[in-house]
């Protein structure tokens, strides 16, 4: 059960829908905990959405929710797909945008990370 700011979960979202396979992605990492895959209209040079397996509507629900394995297990995957894709130098930012404040479009839990150029202040405007 979401604890703020959301509906409960709706699997019918975009990426519920990528994680049953029913639409596709452009994959760059999977295990247990997470997949990664390109975003559709990056921002950046590297633009990678990394979303949890199980059905968390944000990070508010995530966090309270999910279990110390899910929760470990994900943040580890986040570490590995930056280092593996070679961000760690020069640098990268990961985003997490929770509730309608922060303009969250899909209702999946899902880190942003970004990379590939200098990317300025952290909240433009
Ligand atoms: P947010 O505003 O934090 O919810 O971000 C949602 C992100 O999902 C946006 O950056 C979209 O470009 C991205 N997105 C939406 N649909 C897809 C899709 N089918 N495949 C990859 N990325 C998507």
């Amino acid at each position: 059960m979401p604890v703020s700011g959301l509906p409960p979960y709706d699997d019918t979202n975009i990426f519920a829908r990528i994680l049953r396979g029913e639409i596709p992605c452009k994959k760059v990492y999977e295990d247990d905990f997470a997949l990664a895959f390109h975003d559709i209209a990056p921002q950046a040079p590297t633009h990678v959405l990394v979303i949890p397996k199980g059905p968390y509507c944000s990070f508010a629900d995530f966090s309270a929710c999910a279990s110390d394995n899910e929760i470990g297990g994900f943040i580890r995957a986040v570490g590995v797909i930056a280092k593996d894709l070679g961000l760690e130098a020069p640098g990268y930012r990961l985003l997490a945008n929770m509730g309608e404040h922060s303009g969250q479009e899909v209702p999946h839990f899902h880190v942003h990370l970004f990379a590939g150029r200098p990317l300025g202040r952290m909240i433009p405007g």
